[in-house]
Protein backbone atom coordinates (compact mmCIF):
# COMPACT_ATOMS: atom_id res chain seq x y z
CA UNK A 1 0.00 0.00 0.00
CA UNK A 2 1.23 3.49 -0.55
CA UNK A 3 3.11 5.46 1.71
CA UNK A 4 0.11 7.51 3.57
CA UNK A 5 -0.19 11.11 4.80
CA UNK A 6 -2.47 13.00 7.32
CA UNK A 7 -2.28 16.01 4.21
CA UNK A 8 -1.45 16.02 0.49
CA UNK A 9 -0.86 19.39 -0.60
CA UNK A 10 -0.39 19.12 -4.76
CA UNK A 11 1.08 22.34 -5.61
CA UNK A 12 4.16 24.44 -3.72
CA UNK A 13 3.34 28.13 -4.49
CA UNK A 14 2.62 30.86 -1.44
CA UNK A 15 -1.08 29.28 -1.62
CA UNK A 16 0.56 25.12 -1.46
CA UNK A 17 3.71 25.78 0.30
CA UNK A 18 2.50 27.73 3.71
CA UNK A 19 -0.58 25.47 3.63
CA UNK A 20 2.19 22.91 4.23
CA UNK A 21 4.57 24.53 6.81
CA UNK A 22 1.43 25.38 8.26
CA UNK A 23 0.03 21.67 8.24
CA UNK A 24 3.62 20.55 9.88
CA UNK A 25 3.81 22.80 12.62
CA UNK A 26 0.47 21.66 14.42
CA UNK A 27 2.10 18.21 14.07
CA UNK A 28 0.43 16.68 10.80
CA UNK A 29 2.18 14.24 8.58
CA UNK A 30 2.58 16.34 5.15
CA UNK A 31 3.71 16.00 1.78
CA UNK A 32 3.81 18.10 -0.98
CA UNK A 33 3.29 17.36 -4.59
CA UNK A 34 5.58 19.99 -6.96
CA UNK A 35 5.96 19.58 -10.73
CA UNK A 36 7.98 22.93 -11.49
CA UNK A 37 11.31 23.23 -13.61
CA UNK A 38 13.01 25.88 -13.69
CA UNK A 39 14.81 27.61 -16.44
CA UNK A 40 18.10 25.64 -15.46
CA UNK A 41 16.16 22.49 -15.96
CA UNK A 42 16.27 21.80 -12.13
CA UNK A 43 13.15 21.06 -9.92
CA UNK A 44 11.95 24.26 -7.74
CA UNK A 45 9.41 25.03 -4.99
CA UNK A 46 7.52 28.59 -5.00
CA UNK A 47 5.20 28.83 -7.61
CA UNK A 48 4.55 31.34 -10.05
CA UNK A 49 5.10 34.09 -7.46
CA UNK A 50 8.35 32.72 -6.55
CA UNK A 51 9.62 31.95 -9.88
CA UNK A 52 8.15 34.05 -12.69
CA UNK A 53 5.79 35.91 -10.58
CA UNK A 54 5.52 38.42 -7.36
CA UNK A 55 9.38 38.37 -6.73
CA UNK A 56 11.24 38.08 -10.19
CA UNK A 57 8.88 41.18 -11.70
CA UNK A 58 9.67 43.32 -8.02
CA UNK A 59 13.90 42.44 -8.81
CA UNK A 60 13.30 43.90 -12.26
CA UNK A 61 10.94 46.98 -10.57
CA UNK A 62 13.74 47.88 -8.34
CA UNK A 63 16.81 47.60 -10.89
CA UNK A 64 15.13 49.73 -13.85
CA UNK A 65 13.71 52.37 -10.74
CA UNK A 66 17.67 53.08 -10.10
CA UNK A 67 18.58 53.42 -13.78
CA UNK A 68 15.57 55.79 -14.32
CA UNK A 69 16.41 58.02 -11.12
CA UNK A 70 20.30 57.57 -12.37
CA UNK A 71 19.42 58.56 -15.82
CA UNK A 72 17.15 61.50 -14.52
CA UNK A 73 16.68 62.41 -11.10
CA UNK A 74 20.39 62.70 -9.63
CA UNK A 75 20.42 66.31 -10.97
CA UNK A 76 18.44 67.84 -8.63
CA UNK A 77 20.52 67.07 -5.30
CA UNK A 78 23.30 68.19 -7.16
CA UNK A 79 24.99 65.05 -8.42
CA UNK A 80 26.33 64.22 -11.82
CA UNK A 81 26.09 60.77 -13.22
CA UNK A 82 27.51 60.68 -16.51
CA UNK A 83 27.54 58.02 -18.68
CA UNK A 84 24.89 56.17 -17.45
CA UNK A 85 24.14 52.35 -18.92
CA UNK A 86 22.94 49.39 -17.96
CA UNK A 87 23.56 45.59 -18.39
CA UNK A 88 20.41 43.62 -18.48
CA UNK A 89 22.11 40.43 -18.70
CA UNK A 90 23.45 41.30 -15.28
CA UNK A 91 19.89 42.68 -13.87
CA UNK A 92 18.33 39.55 -15.08
CA UNK A 93 21.26 37.52 -13.51
CA UNK A 94 20.51 39.27 -10.41
CA UNK A 95 17.19 38.76 -10.66
CA UNK A 96 17.64 35.13 -11.12
CA UNK A 97 20.20 34.98 -8.23
CA UNK A 98 17.63 36.26 -5.85
CA UNK A 99 14.72 33.80 -7.01
CA UNK A 100 16.85 30.81 -6.78
CA UNK A 101 17.76 32.10 -3.45
CA UNK A 102 14.18 32.37 -2.08
CA UNK A 103 13.06 29.31 -4.12
CA UNK A 104 16.15 27.03 -2.36
CA UNK A 105 15.08 28.52 1.24
CA UNK A 106 11.62 26.94 0.77
CA UNK A 107 13.38 23.45 0.32
CA UNK A 108 15.40 24.10 3.35
CA UNK A 109 11.99 24.96 5.17
CA UNK A 110 10.23 22.18 3.67
CA UNK A 111 13.38 19.86 5.39
CA UNK A 112 13.34 21.85 8.58
CA UNK A 113 9.36 21.20 9.27
CA UNK A 114 10.10 17.13 7.55
CA UNK A 115 7.47 17.59 4.68
CA UNK A 116 8.33 15.40 1.84
CA UNK A 117 8.89 16.86 -1.57
CA UNK A 118 7.04 14.74 -3.74
CA UNK A 119 8.77 15.61 -7.32
CA UNK A 120 6.27 15.61 -10.44
CA UNK A 121 2.73 15.96 -11.72
CA UNK A 122 0.16 15.42 -9.27
CA UNK A 123 -3.48 13.67 -10.03
CA UNK A 124 -6.15 12.96 -7.47
CA UNK A 125 -7.72 9.54 -7.80
CA UNK A 126 -11.15 8.24 -5.75
CA UNK A 127 -10.55 7.65 -2.41
CA UNK A 128 -8.46 10.78 -1.17
CA UNK A 129 -5.01 9.20 -3.71
CA UNK A 130 -2.60 11.13 -5.13
CA UNK A 131 -0.45 9.59 -8.36
CA UNK A 132 2.92 11.44 -8.84
CA UNK A 133 3.82 11.41 -12.23
CA UNK A 134 8.14 11.97 -11.82
CA UNK A 135 9.64 13.95 -15.27
CA UNK A 136 11.07 10.26 -15.85
CA UNK A 137 7.49 9.07 -16.57
CA UNK A 138 7.76 6.74 -12.97
CA UNK A 139 4.63 6.87 -11.20
CA UNK A 140 3.77 6.18 -7.65
CA UNK A 141 0.59 6.60 -5.61
CA UNK A 142 -0.28 8.21 -2.35
CA UNK A 143 -2.78 8.38 0.22
CA UNK A 144 -3.95 10.93 2.31
CA UNK A 145 -6.78 11.65 4.94
CA UNK A 146 -6.79 15.42 3.37
CA UNK A 147 -5.71 17.00 -0.21
CA UNK A 148 -5.43 20.48 -0.32
CA UNK A 149 -5.16 21.26 -4.02
CA UNK A 150 -2.95 24.92 -4.71
CA UNK A 151 -2.40 24.15 -8.44
CA UNK A 152 -2.70 27.96 -8.81
CA UNK A 153 -2.76 29.54 -12.57
CA UNK A 154 -1.12 29.97 -15.79
CA UNK A 155 -1.12 33.44 -18.33
CA UNK A 156 -4.44 33.59 -20.90
CA UNK A 157 -3.37 33.33 -24.41
CA UNK A 158 -5.33 35.31 -27.09
CA UNK A 159 -5.35 32.77 -29.73
CA UNK A 160 -5.17 35.74 -32.26
CA UNK A 161 -1.92 36.67 -31.07
CA UNK A 162 0.40 33.58 -30.74
CA UNK A 163 3.68 33.52 -28.53
CA UNK A 164 6.51 34.04 -30.81
CA UNK A 165 10.33 32.61 -29.60
CA UNK A 166 11.33 36.04 -27.77
CA UNK A 167 9.19 38.31 -29.88
CA UNK A 168 5.57 38.00 -28.53
CA UNK A 169 5.89 36.84 -24.91
CA UNK A 170 3.88 36.09 -22.05
CA UNK A 171 4.70 37.87 -18.39
CA UNK A 172 7.50 34.65 -18.19
CA UNK A 173 8.81 35.92 -21.12
CA UNK A 174 9.43 39.83 -20.22
CA UNK A 175 11.15 39.06 -16.83
CA UNK A 176 13.94 37.50 -19.30
CA UNK A 177 15.15 39.43 -21.99
CA UNK A 178 18.66 40.42 -22.33
CA UNK A 179 17.91 43.41 -24.38
CA UNK A 180 15.75 46.66 -24.39
CA UNK A 181 13.26 46.87 -26.94
CA UNK A 182 13.07 49.83 -29.28
CA UNK A 183 9.22 49.79 -29.91
CA UNK A 184 7.59 47.47 -26.92
CA UNK A 185 3.72 46.48 -26.97
CA UNK A 186 1.64 45.69 -24.24
CA UNK A 187 -1.67 44.12 -24.36
CA UNK A 188 -3.99 44.32 -21.03
CA UNK A 189 -3.05 47.33 -18.57
CA UNK A 190 -3.76 45.50 -15.40
CA UNK A 191 -0.94 45.17 -12.52
CA UNK A 192 1.24 42.90 -14.96
CA UNK A 193 0.45 44.92 -17.91
CA UNK A 194 1.44 47.76 -16.19
CA UNK A 195 4.41 46.45 -14.08
CA UNK A 196 6.38 45.05 -16.72
CA UNK A 197 5.51 47.78 -18.89
CA UNK A 198 6.92 50.22 -16.36
CA UNK A 199 10.33 48.03 -16.55
CA UNK A 200 10.50 48.41 -20.12
CA UNK A 201 10.00 52.20 -20.34
CA UNK A 202 12.46 53.03 -17.87
CA UNK A 203 15.45 51.11 -19.31
CA UNK A 204 14.60 52.91 -22.59
CA UNK A 205 12.07 51.27 -24.55
CA UNK A 206 9.08 52.92 -25.83
CA UNK A 207 5.87 51.60 -24.52
CA UNK A 208 2.13 51.13 -25.73
CA UNK A 209 -0.20 49.48 -23.73
CA UNK A 210 -3.50 48.26 -24.99
CA UNK A 211 -6.76 48.30 -22.90
CA UNK A 212 -10.18 46.67 -23.98
CA UNK A 213 -11.79 48.22 -21.15
CA UNK A 214 -13.06 52.08 -21.52
CA UNK A 215 -12.22 52.55 -17.57
CA UNK A 216 -8.66 52.52 -16.92
CA UNK A 217 -8.22 50.11 -13.68
CA UNK A 218 -11.96 49.90 -13.17
CA UNK A 219 -11.35 47.76 -9.62
CA UNK A 220 -9.68 51.01 -8.39
CA UNK A 221 -10.92 53.59 -7.32
CA UNK A 222 -11.25 55.90 -9.91
CA UNK A 223 -9.95 59.31 -8.00
CA UNK A 224 -6.93 56.93 -7.29
CA UNK A 225 -6.88 55.51 -10.86
CA UNK A 226 -6.55 59.10 -12.57
CA UNK A 227 -4.54 60.42 -10.51
CA UNK A 228 -2.21 57.04 -11.65
CA UNK A 229 -3.14 57.51 -15.48
CA UNK A 230 -1.78 61.13 -15.39
CA UNK A 231 1.51 60.24 -13.50
CA UNK A 232 1.94 57.45 -16.01
CA UNK A 233 1.33 59.67 -18.75
CA UNK A 234 3.56 62.06 -17.82
CA UNK A 235 6.13 59.55 -17.82
CA UNK A 236 5.67 58.71 -21.54
CA UNK A 237 3.69 55.50 -21.04
CA UNK A 238 1.17 55.96 -23.86
CA UNK A 239 -1.93 53.78 -22.24
CA UNK A 240 -4.65 53.39 -24.75
CA UNK A 241 -8.00 52.29 -23.40
CA UNK A 242 -11.54 50.72 -25.37
CA UNK A 243 -8.67 49.54 -27.80
CA UNK A 244 -9.23 45.91 -28.02
CA UNK A 245 -6.62 43.76 -29.61
CA UNK A 246 -8.10 41.53 -32.72
CA UNK A 247 -4.80 39.87 -34.19
CA UNK A 248 -1.07 39.79 -34.44
CA UNK A 249 1.07 38.74 -36.62
CA UNK A 250 4.98 38.70 -37.43
CA UNK A 251 6.69 40.13 -40.45
CA UNK A 252 10.19 40.52 -41.09
CA UNK A 253 11.37 40.25 -37.54
CA UNK A 254 8.59 43.02 -35.72
CA UNK A 255 5.15 42.62 -34.47
CA UNK A 256 2.36 43.82 -36.59
CA UNK A 257 -0.44 44.48 -34.16
CA UNK A 258 -4.19 45.23 -35.25
CA UNK A 259 -6.64 46.49 -32.60
CA UNK A 260 -10.20 48.25 -32.74
CA UNK A 261 -10.76 51.88 -30.94
CA UNK A 262 -13.58 53.88 -31.08
CA UNK A 263 -12.08 54.98 -34.44
CA UNK A 264 -12.02 51.88 -35.87
CA UNK A 265 -9.58 49.62 -36.95
CA UNK A 266 -5.94 50.51 -36.20
CA UNK A 267 -2.23 48.84 -36.75
CA UNK A 268 1.21 49.69 -35.07
CA UNK A 269 4.12 48.04 -35.61
CA UNK A 270 6.76 47.52 -32.63
CA UNK A 271 9.52 45.58 -31.85
CA UNK A 272 8.26 43.21 -28.69
CA UNK A 273 5.08 42.28 -27.59
CA UNK A 274 3.99 41.48 -24.30
CA UNK A 275 0.38 39.48 -23.67
CA UNK A 276 -0.69 40.47 -20.25
CA UNK A 277 -4.91 39.45 -20.56
CA UNK A 278 -4.98 37.94 -16.76
CA UNK A 279 -4.58 34.65 -15.45
CA UNK A 280 -6.78 31.49 -15.69
CA UNK A 281 -6.89 28.61 -12.71
CA UNK A 282 -4.59 25.75 -13.50
CA UNK A 283 -6.26 22.70 -13.30
CA UNK A 284 -5.43 19.95 -16.30
CA UNK A 285 -5.76 16.50 -15.69
CA UNK A 286 -6.11 17.67 -12.11
CA UNK A 287 -8.38 14.54 -11.04
CA UNK A 288 -9.99 11.39 -12.36
CA UNK A 289 -13.46 11.91 -13.58
CA UNK A 290 -14.71 9.48 -10.65
CA UNK A 291 -13.69 11.73 -8.09
CA UNK A 292 -16.81 13.89 -8.87
CA UNK A 293 -14.37 17.28 -8.05
CA UNK A 294 -16.87 20.34 -8.74
CA UNK A 295 -15.71 23.55 -10.88
CA UNK A 296 -17.49 26.85 -11.72
CA UNK A 297 -18.39 28.59 -14.90
CA UNK A 298 -14.63 30.11 -15.29
CA UNK A 299 -13.25 26.62 -14.92
CA UNK A 300 -12.28 27.33 -10.62
CA UNK A 301 -12.49 24.71 -8.26
CA UNK A 302 -15.72 25.09 -6.65
CA UNK A 303 -15.02 26.32 -2.98
CA UNK A 304 -16.78 27.79 0.19
CA UNK A 305 -15.63 30.47 2.29
CA UNK A 306 -13.73 27.90 4.41
CA UNK A 307 -12.22 26.59 1.08
CA UNK A 308 -13.68 23.24 1.24
CA UNK A 309 -14.18 21.92 -2.03
CA UNK A 310 -17.73 19.52 -2.27
CA UNK A 311 -15.43 16.16 -1.73
CA UNK A 312 -15.24 16.15 2.09
CA UNK A 313 -11.32 16.14 3.23
CA UNK A 314 -10.48 17.96 -0.45
CA UNK A 315 -9.63 21.80 -0.42
CA UNK A 316 -8.71 24.29 -2.37
CA UNK A 317 -6.62 27.45 -1.72
CA UNK A 318 -4.59 30.18 -3.79
CA UNK A 319 -5.32 31.07 -7.63
CA UNK A 320 -7.55 28.04 -8.05
CA UNK A 321 -10.28 29.57 -6.64
CA UNK A 322 -12.69 32.59 -6.76
CA UNK A 323 -11.32 35.72 -4.76
CA UNK A 324 -7.77 37.97 -5.85
CA UNK A 325 -5.48 35.95 -7.75
CA UNK A 326 -2.76 37.41 -5.39
CA UNK A 327 -0.06 35.56 -3.03
CA UNK A 328 -1.06 36.70 0.06
CA UNK A 329 -4.32 35.57 -0.08
CA UNK A 330 -3.66 32.32 -0.88
CA UNK A 331 -0.73 32.08 1.56
CA UNK A 332 -3.56 32.99 3.98
CA UNK A 333 -6.08 30.60 2.69
CA UNK A 334 -3.75 28.02 3.28
CA UNK A 335 -3.19 29.12 6.75
CA UNK A 336 -7.18 28.64 7.18
CA UNK A 337 -6.93 25.33 6.09
CA UNK A 338 -4.19 23.83 7.47
CA UNK A 339 -5.66 25.16 10.92
CA UNK A 340 -9.39 23.30 9.79
CA UNK A 341 -7.99 20.42 9.26
CA UNK A 342 -6.05 20.37 12.94
CA UNK A 343 -9.38 20.92 14.39
CA UNK A 344 -9.06 24.59 14.53
CA UNK A 345 -11.40 27.29 14.30
CA UNK A 346 -9.84 29.52 11.66
CA UNK A 347 -11.42 31.99 9.31
CA UNK A 348 -10.16 34.56 6.40
CA UNK A 349 -11.75 37.99 6.48
CA UNK A 350 -12.14 38.39 2.52
CA UNK A 351 -12.94 42.14 2.97
CA UNK A 352 -9.48 43.25 4.09
CA UNK A 353 -6.73 41.84 1.44
CA UNK A 354 -4.72 44.38 0.39
CA UNK A 355 -3.90 45.02 -3.63
CA UNK A 356 -0.59 46.61 -4.80
CA UNK A 357 0.49 47.32 -8.09
CA UNK A 358 4.57 48.16 -7.56
CA UNK A 359 4.43 51.33 -10.05
CA UNK A 360 5.48 54.52 -9.46
CA UNK A 361 3.13 55.76 -8.32
CA UNK A 362 2.71 52.91 -6.38
CA UNK A 363 -1.00 51.98 -6.22
CA UNK A 364 -2.43 49.99 -2.75
CA UNK A 365 -6.04 49.76 -1.49
CA UNK A 366 -7.92 47.61 0.59
CA UNK A 367 -11.40 47.65 1.41
CA UNK A 368 -14.60 49.27 -0.87
CA UNK A 369 -13.97 51.89 -3.25
CA UNK A 370 -16.08 55.48 -3.79
CA UNK A 371 -17.80 53.85 -6.94
CA UNK A 372 -18.84 50.59 -4.64
CA UNK A 373 -19.87 52.85 -1.86
CA UNK A 374 -21.84 54.49 -3.96
CA UNK A 375 -23.51 51.91 -6.05
CA UNK A 376 -24.36 50.04 -2.37
CA UNK A 377 -26.43 53.60 -1.48
CA UNK A 378 -24.06 53.24 1.42
CA UNK A 379 -23.64 56.64 3.14
CA UNK A 380 -20.25 57.50 4.08
CA UNK A 381 -17.29 60.14 4.50
CA UNK A 382 -14.26 60.77 2.36
CA UNK A 383 -11.22 62.07 3.57
CA UNK A 384 -8.36 62.98 1.63
CA UNK A 385 -4.80 63.85 1.57
CA UNK A 386 -1.97 65.03 -0.56
CA UNK A 387 1.63 64.00 -0.59
CA UNK A 388 2.60 67.42 -1.61
CA UNK A 389 1.56 68.62 2.08
CA UNK A 390 3.58 65.99 3.06
CA UNK A 391 7.33 66.91 3.95
CA UNK A 392 8.14 63.44 3.85
CA UNK A 393 7.34 63.03 0.40
CA UNK A 394 8.67 66.30 -0.32
CA UNK A 395 12.39 65.68 0.88
CA UNK A 396 11.97 62.49 -1.11
CA UNK A 397 11.18 63.87 -4.24
CA UNK A 398 8.01 62.23 -4.22
CA UNK A 399 5.53 64.10 -4.06
CA UNK A 400 2.89 63.23 -6.41
CA UNK A 401 -0.09 61.08 -5.37
CA UNK A 402 -2.71 61.14 -2.18
CA UNK A 403 -4.20 59.20 0.42
CA UNK A 404 -7.91 58.66 0.56
CA UNK A 405 -9.69 57.37 3.49
CA UNK A 406 -13.43 56.27 2.93
CA UNK A 407 -15.86 55.92 6.37
CA UNK A 408 -18.97 55.06 7.11
CA UNK A 409 -21.13 58.36 7.95
CA UNK A 410 -22.93 56.86 10.54
CA UNK A 411 -20.59 55.11 12.71
CA UNK A 412 -17.67 56.27 11.38
CA UNK A 413 -15.54 52.60 10.92
CA UNK A 414 -13.42 52.30 7.84
CA UNK A 415 -14.60 50.64 4.74
CA UNK A 416 -11.82 51.65 2.70
CA UNK A 417 -8.59 52.97 1.97
CA UNK A 418 -6.67 54.05 -1.15
CA UNK A 419 -3.06 55.30 -1.95
CA UNK A 420 -1.83 56.36 -5.08
CA UNK A 421 2.06 57.23 -4.16
CA UNK A 422 5.54 56.20 -2.24
CA UNK A 423 5.49 53.75 -0.42
CA UNK A 424 1.76 53.10 -0.81
CA UNK A 425 2.29 49.14 -0.51
CA UNK A 426 3.86 49.23 3.04
CA UNK A 427 1.15 52.00 4.15
CA UNK A 428 -1.35 50.34 3.10
CA UNK A 429 -0.81 47.91 5.76
CA UNK A 430 -1.95 49.98 8.60
CA UNK A 431 -5.38 50.60 7.07
CA UNK A 432 -5.79 46.66 6.45
CA UNK A 433 -4.45 46.63 10.63
CA UNK A 434 -7.25 49.06 11.47
CA UNK A 435 -10.08 47.35 8.83
CA UNK A 436 -9.34 44.06 10.42
CA UNK A 437 -9.62 45.51 14.17
CA UNK A 438 -13.09 47.21 12.72
CA UNK A 439 -11.48 50.08 13.60
CA UNK A 440 -12.81 53.73 12.77
CA UNK A 441 -11.31 56.99 11.30
CA UNK A 442 -11.00 58.38 14.60
CA UNK A 443 -9.33 56.03 15.27
CA UNK A 444 -6.33 56.71 12.94
CA UNK A 445 -6.67 60.06 13.80
CA UNK A 446 -6.19 59.88 17.49
CA UNK A 447 -3.02 57.95 16.71
CA UNK A 448 0.16 59.54 17.21
CA UNK A 449 2.22 59.13 14.13
CA UNK A 450 5.65 59.86 13.58
CA UNK A 451 7.47 63.06 12.09
CA UNK A 452 8.25 63.27 9.42
CA UNK A 453 7.16 60.08 7.78
CA UNK A 454 4.62 59.26 5.00
CA UNK A 455 2.51 57.76 7.44
CA UNK A 456 1.40 61.30 8.31
CA UNK A 457 -0.31 61.32 5.14
CA UNK A 458 -2.49 58.47 6.20
CA UNK A 459 -3.19 60.43 9.63
CA UNK A 460 -4.17 63.44 7.40
CA UNK A 461 -6.32 61.63 5.73
CA UNK A 462 -8.41 59.88 8.78
CA UNK A 463 -8.57 63.61 10.36
CA UNK A 464 -9.60 64.88 6.93
CA UNK A 465 -12.86 62.49 6.47
CA UNK A 466 -13.88 64.64 9.91
CA UNK A 467 -12.62 67.71 8.59
CA UNK A 468 -9.98 68.73 10.61
CA UNK A 469 -6.57 67.79 8.89
CA UNK A 470 -4.04 69.80 9.92
CA UNK A 471 -1.73 71.15 6.66
CA UNK A 472 -4.46 70.77 3.87
CA UNK A 473 -7.58 73.67 4.35
CA UNK A 474 -10.74 71.54 5.22
CA UNK A 475 -13.70 71.16 2.60
CA UNK A 476 -16.61 73.27 4.16
CA UNK A 477 -19.34 70.62 4.18
CA UNK A 478 -23.16 71.23 3.96
P1 LIG B 1 1.06 29.31 -8.05
O1 LIG B 1 2.03 30.26 -7.49
O2 LIG B 1 0.69 29.43 -9.49
O3 LIG B 1 1.63 27.86 -7.75
C1 LIG B 1 0.99 26.72 -8.17
C2 LIG B 1 2.02 25.60 -8.21
O4 LIG B 1 1.35 24.37 -8.43
C3 LIG B 1 3.03 25.74 -9.35
O5 LIG B 1 4.31 25.67 -8.82
C4 LIG B 1 2.72 24.57 -10.27
O6 LIG B 1 3.88 24.02 -10.87
C5 LIG B 1 2.12 23.57 -9.28
N1 LIG B 1 1.22 22.60 -9.90
C6 LIG B 1 0.13 22.85 -10.67
N2 LIG B 1 -0.50 21.70 -11.00
C7 LIG B 1 0.24 20.71 -10.42
C8 LIG B 1 0.10 19.31 -10.39
N3 LIG B 1 -0.92 18.69 -10.97
N4 LIG B 1 1.05 18.59 -9.73
C9 LIG B 1 2.09 19.20 -9.12
N5 LIG B 1 2.25 20.53 -9.09
C10 LIG B 1 1.34 21.28 -9.73
N6 LIG B 1 0.72 38.47 -6.50
C11 LIG B 1 0.93 39.26 -5.44
O7 LIG B 1 0.27 39.08 -4.42
N7 LIG B 1 1.85 40.28 -5.49
C12 LIG B 1 2.57 40.54 -6.58
O8 LIG B 1 3.41 41.46 -6.59
C13 LIG B 1 2.38 39.72 -7.72
N8 LIG B 1 3.10 39.93 -8.84
C14 LIG B 1 2.95 39.09 -9.90
C15 LIG B 1 3.71 39.31 -11.04
C16 LIG B 1 3.60 38.46 -12.13
C17 LIG B 1 4.44 38.71 -13.36
C18 LIG B 1 2.70 37.36 -12.07
C19 LIG B 1 2.59 36.41 -13.23
C20 LIG B 1 1.92 37.14 -10.95
C21 LIG B 1 2.04 38.01 -9.85
N9 LIG B 1 1.27 37.84 -8.70
C22 LIG B 1 1.43 38.67 -7.64
C23 LIG B 1 0.27 36.76 -8.59
C24 LIG B 1 0.86 35.61 -7.77
O9 LIG B 1 2.01 35.12 -8.40
C25 LIG B 1 -0.18 34.52 -7.63
O10 LIG B 1 -1.36 35.05 -7.07
C26 LIG B 1 0.34 33.41 -6.72
O11 LIG B 1 1.52 32.85 -7.22
C27 LIG B 1 -0.72 32.32 -6.58
O12 LIG B 1 -0.24 31.35 -5.72
P2 LIG B 1 -0.73 29.83 -5.80
O13 LIG B 1 0.07 29.10 -4.77
O14 LIG B 1 -2.20 29.77 -5.75
O15 LIG B 1 -0.33 29.34 -7.26
P1 LIG C 1 -5.46 41.60 -15.32
O1 LIG C 1 -6.60 40.61 -15.39
O2 LIG C 1 -5.53 42.56 -14.17
O3 LIG C 1 -4.12 40.94 -15.45
O4 LIG C 1 -5.61 42.52 -16.62
C1 LIG C 1 -5.67 42.04 -17.93
C2 LIG C 1 -6.26 43.15 -18.79
O5 LIG C 1 -6.18 42.77 -20.16
C3 LIG C 1 -7.74 43.43 -18.49
O6 LIG C 1 -7.86 44.77 -18.08
C4 LIG C 1 -8.43 43.16 -19.82
O7 LIG C 1 -9.46 44.10 -20.08
C5 LIG C 1 -7.31 43.33 -20.84
N1 LIG C 1 -7.55 42.62 -22.10
C6 LIG C 1 -8.01 41.36 -22.26
N2 LIG C 1 -8.10 41.04 -23.59
C7 LIG C 1 -7.68 42.13 -24.29
C8 LIG C 1 -7.53 42.44 -25.69
N3 LIG C 1 -7.82 41.56 -26.67
N4 LIG C 1 -7.05 43.68 -26.04
C9 LIG C 1 -6.73 44.58 -25.07
N5 LIG C 1 -6.86 44.35 -23.75
C10 LIG C 1 -7.32 43.14 -23.34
Amino acid sequence: MADKYDVIVIGAGPAGYVAAIRCAQLGLKVACVEKWINKNDKPALGGTCLNVGCIPSKALLESSEKFEESCHHMGEHGISVKNVDIDVSTMIARKDKIVSELTGGIEQLFKANGIDWLQGRGRILPEKQVEVTAQDGKAATYAADNIIIATGSVPFDLPATPLHKDIVVDSEGALNWTSVPKRLLVIGAGVIGLELGSVWRRLGAEVIILEAQDTFLSMADQRIAKDAQRQFAAQGLDIRLSARVTSSEIKNGKVVVKYQDKDGDQEETVDRMIVAVGRRAYTENLCSDDVGLGFDERGLVHVNDYCETNVPGIYAVGDVVRGPMLAHKGSEEGVMVAERIAGEHAHLNYDAIPSVIYTIPEIAWVGQTEEQLKSAGVNYNVGSFPFAASGRAKAMGQAAGMVRVLADADTDRVLGVHICGPAASELIGQAVIVMEFEGTSEDIARTVFSHPTLSEAVHEAALSASNRAIHIANRKRN
